[in-house]
């Protein structure tokens, strides 16, 4: 039972509050992205989770013990930092057997472990090998095994995948993961890459100035980001200007949009471009002007300028729609892809 439980923890730094009231429950063997701008709070968050950094305010629960007060060494988590913190004048072997050795673990034992957590992170028969000549990926392989090596509660990861270059990035999140769901883990990384989260996580916090924004699984997020800085921070999307008339129609970029009902008179609506229909200019509600082609080779986007808003829609290169900037378009918005959010 290693649920984490955050009660309403802050943290300040002189007046500044780095983190603001922060609640949150990671339920048990579940991965945890949290996820934010830089100077967001997401490092002084993992901090006081670890136990490195003592809250102004709240407590910290972990399998429903009190951990608030208790040293980082004592909480028996495991932490990989972006730094890594390898030991570069041991060998990998060493290394990993290093937090074993710490606690007296017998030789033949830390030998039998180092085995089988090489094994783990895909690096049979590294242990003699110098860390200094290893690559940026196996590195990072040999920390994560080290900080699972004392079979930690959670697992604690600071930005461990941003000093790598970016395709082998996206195969260390895959890997990530996977070992992750293969040890059941209750697992904790802070990035700022939003789709590192997405690729990883069962629960994406999203987190500005010092607070939680929302937190849900990737495709809630996604689909249904909760105001307009999360649908702004999370992919691409359109943040457009609604209004309700009198008769209670909602107006969008000089159009009406049907099936949308506003809380108030004005709100901020989120459509995501891959949402946004190209329909004849005839029959559209919208309609607007082409400002711009951008051919991706997977995708075509169209930026389109509608009564003084951009409209960005995405079209698939099998319908390679045929249109030039200065053309007229018709947008067609689906209620159903249209989040409103508040003003
Ligand atoms: P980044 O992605 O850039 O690392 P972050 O989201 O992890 O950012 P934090 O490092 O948690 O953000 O910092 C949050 C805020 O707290 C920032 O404004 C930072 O300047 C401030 N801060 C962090 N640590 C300290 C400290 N020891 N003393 C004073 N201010 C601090």
């Amino acid at each position: 039972m290693t649920s984490l439980v955050l009660e309403n923890i802050t943290k300040r730094f002189g007046a500044v509050a780095a983190v603001d009231r922060v609640n949150l429950t990671v339920p048990d063997g579940s991965f945890v992205c949290l996820l934010g701008p830089s100077g967001c709070g997401k490092t002084t968050l993992l901090r006081m989770i670890a136990g490195l950094e003592e809250p102004s305010e709240g407590r910290v629960l972990v399998g429903g013990d009190d951990v608030t007060r208790t040293p980082a060494h004592r909480r028996d988590f495991g932490m990989v930092f972006q730094s890594l913190a390898l030991f570069p004048h041991l060998s990998v072997g060493e290394n990993i057997a290093y937090p074993l050795r710490i606690r007296g673990v017998p030789r033949a034992e830390q030998a039998r472990r180092v085995e089988e957590l090489l094994a783990l992170v895909r690096l049979p028969g590294f242990g003699e090998r110098p860390v200094a000549k290893l690559s940026g990926g196996q590195r990072q392989r040999v920390a994560i095994a080290r900080a699972l090596a004392l079979q930690p509660r959670l697992f604690l990861l600071d930005e461990p995948l941003s000093a790598l270059d970016a395709k082998l990035r996206e195969a260390m999140q895959v890997e990530l993961r996977q070992l992750q769901q293969r040890l059941g883990i209750t697992t904790i990384v802070v990035t700022h890459d939003q789709r590192e989260a997405m690729t990883m996580a069962d629960l994406v916090v999203v987190m500005n100035e010092g607070r939680i924004r929302q937190s849900a699984p990737p495709v809630e997020i996604y689909r249904r980001p909760a105001d307009t800085f999360v649908a702004d921070f999370i992919g691409i999307t359109n943040l457009l200007r609604a209004r309700r008339g009198p008769d209670g129609a909602v107006r969008v970029a000089g159009g009406f949009l049907a099936g949308v009902t506003l809380p108030a008179e004005e709100a901020m609506i989120s459509v995501r471009p891959e949402d946004v229909r190209l329909v004849p200019p005839e029959a559209a509600a919208i309609t607007g002007r082409v400002e711009f082609v951008r051919d991706l080779g997977a995708s075509i986007e169209i930026y389109v300028e509608a009564e003084g808003q951009r409209i960005v829609a995405v079209a698939s290169p099998r319908e390679r729609p045929d249109l030039q900037p200065g053309a007229t378009v018709g947008l067609a918005l689906p209620a159903d892809a249209c989040v409103v959010l508040g003003a």
